[in-house]
């Protein structure tokens, strides 16, 4: 096995034996970019020097006698829309092709003293709006299982990175599912942690009170890791707060496979889930994985969440709303692209006299010309629910129905430990064949929003093929209780890992 292929706690083992370097590690890494990124599309930014520099440091450290922590040596992708001091940072948006982050992100900072080696920053949907990866300004990524195909989105580049091990492990941010779904459309783990747990503080802000950092990862274990690295209160976001997860309950012995493991755990399986149009095969492989969760001595019981037809509608009235006001900062003023400056921030302005008729036209022709299609389509959706006489009628009305979504999740879970779902309605479609049907784009995280809508946080992991494809399976749970999903989905994966060899 290539070095660039191990989990993180393989390659946590193998640095702790001294079996290989970090530099080894990332240079095994850097070598799969080289080798096959110019096909899979997966980074914007490679940081080959600054990477190879940082794991000589810690290969330094491992020589004198200290032991690494679990993390530390080992090479993280991450998401465009996540600032690393001095690094581009474009969030795939020709409005901030020249941008370069002033400061480090909370998760940065978390990371960088956890030692992780930042390889690189990923390619995604423009301000993480689609899912597919499709609508970057700068190149449109492709799904590593099948180069014809979306990797999904909108951590697009971020999922296609560790599923082609370009990387050990990646972060990305899931507002409405894009980590979930890339990662179910790329056949790896990806977990939507519960909203305020994980800092947004140097996240560029689509939706926030919807936005969180979650880790993409090759295994359940791994994305248990990289949570427990990243998160925690920080004062600097004011929606976090103190993580301490209560114990799992005693019926609750997953992770260790087996016949028993999950004995007295209560799964339910919300009927609005399975959805005509769904595609068949993906079906089949859900409910073949419920039928093994019930194998593992799981009790399932079908239950509903009376309210889940609505999350969509809520989604795309509250999400825009906010995109709306975080994106009004982009005025061509400020920073990034300017009509006036072009990209180069420090070109002295045009001389446009005649061209550009005042400070308005500023910002119109700077955003016309920065934003790409769809973030200018949310802004328009988003102003519209906003505006006076509208506000009410939609954007008031959805808080309301957003609360009855999340009741829907307290009642279910007053009766059962854990939900399980479906991650996508269908596997990774072709490129270019949702691109003119937004509708049929936003239907894609039908299953993944409602998550969002909660707070609550949800996983996806493998769960087989359907037209030789990845199929993900989502588990939710309540609010804070990862280690819920951890054990359960943990459960399935080993299960799963026994049946394969
Ligand atoms: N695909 C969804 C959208 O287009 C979710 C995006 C996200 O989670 N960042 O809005």
């Amino acid at each position: 096995m290539n070095l660039n292929e191990l989990t993180i706690t393989q390659a946590h083992e193998g640095l702790k034996r001294k079996d290989f370097s970090s530099e080894e590690l990332t240079w095994a890494c850097m070598e799969r970019v080289k080798e096959f990124d110019g096909k899979v599309k997966a980074f914007l930014t490679v940081l080959e020097k600054e990477s190879l520099e940082a794991a000589r440091e810690i290969d330094k450290k491992i020589k004198a006698g200290v032991i690494p922590g679990a993390l530390e040596g080992i090479p993280v992708a991450l998401k465009d829309n996540i600032l690393v001091q001095g690094v581009k940072c474009t969030a795939s948006s020709r409005i901030l092709e020249n941008y370069i982050a002033p400061y480090d992100a909370t998760v940065v900072v978390k990371l960088k003293n956890a030692g992780a080696i930042i390889l690189g920053k990923t390619n995604m949907d423009e301000f993480a709006f689609g899912s597919s990866g499709e609508s970057s300004a700068f190149k449109i990524t492709r799904n590593p299982h099948d180069l014809e195909r979306v990797p999904g989105g909108s951590s697009a580049g971020s999922a296609a990175a560790v599923a082609a091990h370009e990387c050990i492990y990646a972060l990305g941010s899931d507002t409405g599912g894009s980590i979930r779904q890339p990662a179910a459309l790329c056949g790896i783990v990806g977990l939507k942690p519960t909203y305020g747990t994980v800092s947004r503080y140097g996240l560029m802000a689509m939706a926030s009170g919807l936005d969180i950092i979650g880790p993409l990862a090759k295994n359940v274990e791994d994305a248990r890791i990289v949570f427990e690295a990243i998160r925690g209160r920080d004062p600097k976001d004011a929606t976090t707060v103190d993580y301490n997860a209560p114990q799992p309950p005693l019926n609750l012995r997953g992770g260790e496979g087996g016949v028993t493991g999950l004995r007295g755990t209560r799964i339910g399986i919300p009927k609005e889930y399975f959805i005509d149009g769904m595609d068949l095969e993906t079906e089949k492989a859900v409910r073949l994985a419920i039928k093994k969760l019930e194998e593992l001595g799981a009790r399932i019981v079908e239950i509903s969440l009376p309210h889940a037809s609505y999350a969509l509608a809520v989604y795309y009235i509250l999400m825009p709303a906010e995109v709306s006001a975080n994106l009004a900062r982009f005025d061509g003023m400020r920073y990034g692209y300017s009509v006036l400056r072009g990209s180069n921030p420090s070109q002295p302005p045009l001389n446009l006299r005649g061209e550009v008729g005042g400070l308005y036209d500023v910002y119109a022709k700077s955003r016309a010309q920065g934003f790409g299609d769809e973030v200018k389509r949310r802004i328009m959706i988003g102003t519209y629910v906003l505006s006076a006489g509208y506000a009410d009628a939609f954007y008031k009305k959805a808080q309301a129905v957003r609360t009855l979504v999340k009741r829907d999740f307290d009642e279910a879970f007053l009766n059962v430990d854990c939900i399980v779902a479906p991650t996508s309605p269908n596997p990774a479609w072709l490129i270019g064949e949702r691109m003119n049907d937004p509708l049929s784009m936003y239907l894609a995280d039908i299953f993944t929003i409602s998550a969002n809508i909660a707070g609550i946080p949800g996983i996806s992991i493998p769960c087989g093929k359907a037209h030789n494809l990845p199929v993900g399976l989502q588990f939710l749970a309540p609010q804070l209780r990862e280690d819920v999903l951890f054990n359960v989905a943990g459960a399935y994966e080993n299960a799963r890992k026994a049946v394969d060899v």
